[in-house]
């Protein structure tokens, strides 16, 4: 095995396709030390510069002097602390759902939710785009899986249409995590309604980002339905670690009573949880901050012009630019570095071949200046590396 893996490891280097890891010797922020440099950062997925903020780590402090460390049991034993009950409470009440369940990580919980909903005669029917962690989730529930051409309801409407499944789960990215664009929520929904299928909204790009103080997709659209099952992941905009599902109590109580990436698992430290609660409060008393973060979004796509690059359509904090080659990314993901700037280089099979990408995402720990210096940087290597 050892060999066949080294001529695997090989082909992948020889395709530039090696991922290396930054080693990381600050908190998230704008300007991080990443590899002993000083780099303004457009890399990381804190969207709301939570990852670093006072509140939340006093919060974290406090509650490890009151808890401990160790979640020391799974959740259904002993390791339900108030302030995991609390968090769910806090992030339940915040997005307007009846109930909600923290899992250890958003993979965990997609792969939990899906596995304890279907089983062997129910269907999948997922958008091309989604999270790995979501098609993994597909795999384990040994549900029939139909994948549907990224945002194309009406293949979507004849899948739904054909399925003789007993039970139906439309899943998708509520904000595509590579793409940086929104599903149609609303259209999904009737889809959903006129098939009677349900819709798992992975939110973990928009919790924190889209709708009012930035309570995620719900909010963003106006839209409300037992039939929606909502996810987000933690470590992202709220700047901690986790994730989150919320929806119905039936279906609550029963993802507590069957989800196994549930209850085999060690709870999470519950510090984590008592600072995910400060992260809610930040949230709701802070809208400055998330304007902020708007602001910054506005003013990247009006005033970023690239002649061959191509911006994606994206309202959200994910603005990813098409470049296309591996070779060409990873020149133009180079380029930047060496002003000091980094911003991570996406290539397959991350996403499609011949669409590596430069994967920007803004933060309001950002500057406007910071951001003026990315655009003043991508102008100039647009004209540097294509001339
Ligand atoms: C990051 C991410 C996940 C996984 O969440 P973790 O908490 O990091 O495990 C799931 N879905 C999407 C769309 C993501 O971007």
């Amino acid at each position: 095995m050892i060999d066949q893996l080294k001529a695997e490891l090989a082909e992948r280097a020889q395709a530039g396709l090696t991922r290396k890891r930054r080693l990381l010797q600050s908190p998230q922020a704008a300007y991080l030390i990443a590899d002993d440099q000083r780099r303004l950062s457009f890399a990381s997925n804190d969207y709301l510069g939570l990852a670093n903020h006072p509140n939340l780590i006093s919060a974290l402090q406090n509650a490890a002097k009151e808890a401990g460390v160790g979640g020391g049991a799974s959740h259904l034993i002993t390791g339900h602390h108030q302030f995991h009950h609390d968090a769910e409470q806090a992030l339940a009440s915040f997005i307007g759902l009846p109930a909600g369940l923290l899992f250890s990580t958003g993979y965990m919980a997609n792969m939990g939710v899906v596995a304890a909903l279907l089983g062997r005669n129910d269907a999948i029917f997922a958008d091309k785009l989604n999270h790995a962690s979501l098609n993994d989730a597909a795999v384990l529930a040994r549900a029939e899986l139909n994948r549907y051409a990224h945002q194309d309801l009406s293949q979507l409407e004849k899948m739904l249409a054909a399925s003789t499944a007993q039970r139906k789960l439309v899943i998708v990215d509520a904000v595509f995590s590579m793409d940086g664009d929104i599903a149609p929520v609303p259209k999904l929904l009737v889809l959903c309604e006129k098939y009677d299928a349900y819709l798992l909204l992975d939110d973990a790009h928009g919790f924190g980002v889209l709708g009012e103080q930035g309570r995620g997709i719900l909010s963003h659209f106006d839209v409300a339905s037992p039939r929606i099952i909502y996810m987000a992941t933690l470590g992202k905009a709220a700047g901690v670690a986790g994730a989150f599902v919320a929806g119905d109590e039936t279906i609550i109580e029963y993802l507590i009573q069957s989800a196994k990436t549930y209850i085999y698992t060690t709870a999470s430290p519950p510090s984590l949880a008592a600072a995910l609660v400060a992260a809610v409060n930040v949230m709701k008393s802070d809208e400055a901050r998330h304007q902020h973060l708007k602001d910054l979004i506005a003013y990247f796509k009006e005033n970023l012009s690239l002649k061959k690059w191509q911006l994606m359509p994206s309202d959200t904090a994910i603005q990813p630019i098409v470049v296309g080659s591996n070779e060409a990314v990873l020149g133009l993901s180079d380029y930047l570095l060496a002003r000091g700037v980094l911003v991570p280089a996406i290539r397959p099979p991350t996403v499609p071949k011949n669409t590596a990408r430069l994967r920007i995402s803004l933060s309001a720990a950002h500057a406007l200046d910071d951001v003026k210096l990315l655009i003043q940087y991508l102008h100039e290597a647009e004209q540097a590396l294509l001339a």
